[in-house]
């Protein structure tokens, strides 16, 4: 797991790095503040070896980096907002106090005037920051399996959290990388741009899995008694 630490708490998203034997695989790739290809190919015992970027969904803590990775997959419903994303700045007094009371209400601390609390480098300039995307190179769709040689897993397309978010479940080991559909902090459900019927069906989808522990994009991991209990909270919340 790689973690973006002087990130605010809502915006600092997890990312994955499974190694395999043919490929390895980076799921999701953070807020793109700093470089984080050398970062994780100081991580890979082969950097010969192909490395996959799967995007979760298109929220910008989750495609940041995208555009340095050479192999990106996302689920075609979200392939345009990828290729182009919705521009981001790192000074926040552009967000509306619609997604501020959004937050707020999920349960998060207020906004600070940057998203992040630390420079990368000295002389390092906030303005400089763009949200670029890149065009996907390839699409997944639910029941697609992403096969690194040695380790595969299943594509699970998990709406609710946004239209075309995808999780990964791995069979063998009962794993299952739930993105921000299930995660142990506050979910974020809003009815804009969100749903709260597609959200509830995809949360009953995880917790009918056989799953053994839950690798989610924010918060730490965790359980099947603590995925139970994030389920059920959740759908007593919203009244699904
Ligand atoms: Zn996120
Ligand atoms: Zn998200």
């Amino acid at each position: 797991m790689i973690t973006e630490p002087r990130v605010h708490p809502i915006f600092s998203a997890n990312m994955h790095l499974v190694l395999g034997r043919d490929a390895d695989l980076l799921i999701d790739s953070g807020m793109g503040v700093a470089p984080l290809r050398p970062y994780v190919d100081a991580l890979r015992p082969d950097t010969e070896r192909p490395l996959i970027c799967l995007s979760t969904h298109t929220h910008v803590d989750h495609i940041g980096a995208v555009h340095e990775f050479d192999q990106r997959l996302v689920h075609p419903i979200e392939a345009q907002e990828h290729a182009n994303p919705t521009s981001y700045s790192l000074r926040t007094d552009g967000i509306s106090e619609a997604f501020r009371t959004l937050f707020r209400k999920a349960g998060y601390e207020d906004l600070w005037p940057l998203l992040i609390d630390a420079l990368p480098w000295a002389g390092y300039d906030v303005d400089s920051y763009v949200l670029r995307g890149a065009p996907p190179t390839g699409m997944v769709e639910d029941g697609d399996v992403i096969d690194l040689g040695d380790w595969q897993a299943e594509v699970l397309h998990l709406p609710g959290h946004s239209p075309g978010q995808v999780g990964l479940f791995d069979h063998d080991s009962g794993t299952l990388f739930g993105a921000d559909a299930i995660y142990d902090g506050p979910l974020i459900c809003d009815d804009q741009a969100t749903s709260v019927t597609d959200y509830a069906a995809t949360l009953r989808r995880v917790r009918d899995l056989p799953v053994k522990v839950v690798h989610g994009g924010h918060d730490p991991h965790f359980g099947k008694a603590r995925l139970d209990e994030i389920v059920e909270t959740y759908l007593a919340k919203w009244g699904a």
